[in-house]
């Protein structure tokens, strides 16, 4: 699979990139919804979370410790912060490779209502 994050990790296509390791990418959000909006990406392929196998638990826990982290570097953390993950069309996922919203800088409004 080649999703625009794949082109990313690939540094085919450029990202403002602030975290990257063995396992997994983080970069700014190209239309951010927050003050701060950091995409959290594995480098294994997983299209959705449905598709992350029950014994691989680690490649989302790494994702979220991860954005921990980040917050923490920022300073951020005691403010706080909120990470989403979208699934499929009814969650408004867009891109097709599993990956973990992390949105900050601002008290951010109630979540999952309708659209
Ligand atoms: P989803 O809707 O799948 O949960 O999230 C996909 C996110 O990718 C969206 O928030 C969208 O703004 C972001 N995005 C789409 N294209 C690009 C791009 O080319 N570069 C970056 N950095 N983000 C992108």
């Amino acid at each position: 699979m080649s999703t625009l994050f794949h082109k990313i990790i690939r540094r085919e296509i450029p990202a403002d990139i602030v975290f990257e390791d063995e396992h997994l990418i983080a970069f700014r959000d190209i239309a951010p919804q927050a003050p701060v909006h950091v995409l959290f990406v594995p480098k294994d392929t997983f299209a959705t979370l449905n598709d992350v196998p029950a014994d691989r638990p680690e490649v989302i826990g790494r994702l979220a410790v991860a954005a921990a982290n980040y917050a923490k570097a920022q300073g951020f953390d005691e403010d706080g912060y909120r990470i989403v993950m979208n699934c499929n069309g009814d969650g408004g996922q867009t891109v097709f490779q599993v990956h973990l919203h992390l949105l900050a800088g601002a008290p951010l409004g109630r979540f999952g209502t309708p659209a």
